[in-house]
C-alpha cells in the first residue's frame, strides 16, 4: 500500500504541498482531481521519489521513499509511472520499447522478457503492432505501449499523470479501458485525471486538491453528490 502522511514539498521558498495525507490500500484505484497548479503532479512524483519532500513521510509497501539510503531503482521497480507525454524511444518498435528496461536495467533473460512483452501487448490490446514504431501508432496506441512498458517491470503500484490529456477524444476511451482492466485485476492505481466518468465508475476514492491541500475526499458514491466545500463544488460545476 501507499501511505502519505502530512507531506510538505517546496520548490525554493514556495511551498507547493502543504500537508497531504492519503492512504491507498493494495488493489485500490484512487483518482486525484483539482485545478491546474494545485500540486497533483508534484505529489505523485513524490511517490516514486522523482521529487524529494521536506516534511512528512511517504511509504510504499512500508518502505520510506524519502530515505536517503533508499535504492531508487528498487523503488521504481515497485512503482510504475506513466505521463501525459509517453516518451517512447522513437527508433525502437513497440515490442522493443517494452523489453528495454527488463533486459538492459534488470538484466533479465531476453527470451523470457520477449514472451512477457508479447503477453503485455495482448493485454493492452495491441496485437499486430509489435513491430510498429511509435511514429506509426496513434496517440492512444503509443500511450498503451507506455503502460505496457511500465507493467513489464512488474510494479506493485501504477501512477498515471493525466495520461489521456493529450489524446484525441476517440483514443481516450481505449486508454481508459486499459487502465480500468488493470484496476479490475487488482493493480493498485493512483491517477491524476480530469476524466470524471472514469473516476465515478472505477475509482474507489476521489481526492480533490487545491493550492497544495486536500480539500475534500470520498468514495464516488458521495463525492459527486455531497461535495461540501465551495472550491470542490465550483470545480465540479466547471467540468461536469
Ligand atoms: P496541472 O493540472 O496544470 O498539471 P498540477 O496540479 O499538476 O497542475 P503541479 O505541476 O504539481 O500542479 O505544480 C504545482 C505548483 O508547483 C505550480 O505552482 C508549479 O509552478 C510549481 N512547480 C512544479 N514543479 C516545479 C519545479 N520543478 N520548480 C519550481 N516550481 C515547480
Ligand atoms: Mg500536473
Amino acid at each position: 500500500m501507499v501511505s502519505a502522511k502530512d507531506v510538505h514539498k517546496s520548490f525554493g521558498d514556495v511551498e507547493v504541498l502543504k500537508g497531504i495525507s492519503m492512504d491507498v490500500m493494495k488493489g485500490e484505484c484512487v483518482c486525484i482531481i483539482g485545478p491546474s497548479g494545485s500540486g497533483k503532479s508534484t505529489f505523485i512524483r513524490c511517490i516514486n521519489a522523482l521529487n524529494d519532500i521536506q516534511q512528512g513521510s511517504i511509504t510504499v509497501e512500508g518502505q520510506e521513499v524519502n530515505d536517503p539510503k533508499l535504492d531508487k531503482l528498487e523503488l521504481r521497480k515497485k512503482v510504475g509511472m506513466v505521463f501525459q507525454q509517453y516518451n517512447l524511444f522513437p527508433h525502437k518498435t513497440a515490442l522493443e520499447n517494452i523489453m528495454m528496461a527488463p533486459v538492459l536495467v534488470l538484466k533479465q533473460d531476453k527470451e523470457e522478457v520477449e514472451a512477457r512483452a508479447r503477453d503485455l501487448i495482448r493485454k493492452v490490446r495491441l496485437e499486430g503492432k509489435e513491430d510498429s514504431y511509435p511514429g506509426e501508432l496513434s496517440g492512444g496506441q503509443q500511450q498503451r505501449v507506455a503502460i505496457a512498458r511500465s507493467l513489464a517491470m512488474h510494479p506493485d503500484v501504477m501512477l498515471f499523470d493525466e495520461v489521456t490529456a493529450a489524446l484525441d477524444p476517440e483514443t481516450v476511451k481505449e486508454v481508459l479501458v486499459t487502465i480500468r482492466e488493470l484496476a479490475e485485476e487488482g493493480m493498485t492505481c493512483i491517477l491524476v485525471t480530469h476524466e470524471m466518468g472514469f473516476a465515478r465508475e472505477v475509482a474507489n476514492h476521489i481526492y480533490f486538491t487545491d493550492r497544495g491541500v486536500i480539500v475534500e475526499h470520498g468514495p464516488p458514491s458521495t463525492f459527486f453528490s455531497e461535495a461540501k466545500d465551495p472550491r470542490t463544488k465550483e470545480f465540479l460545476s466547471q467540468i461536469l
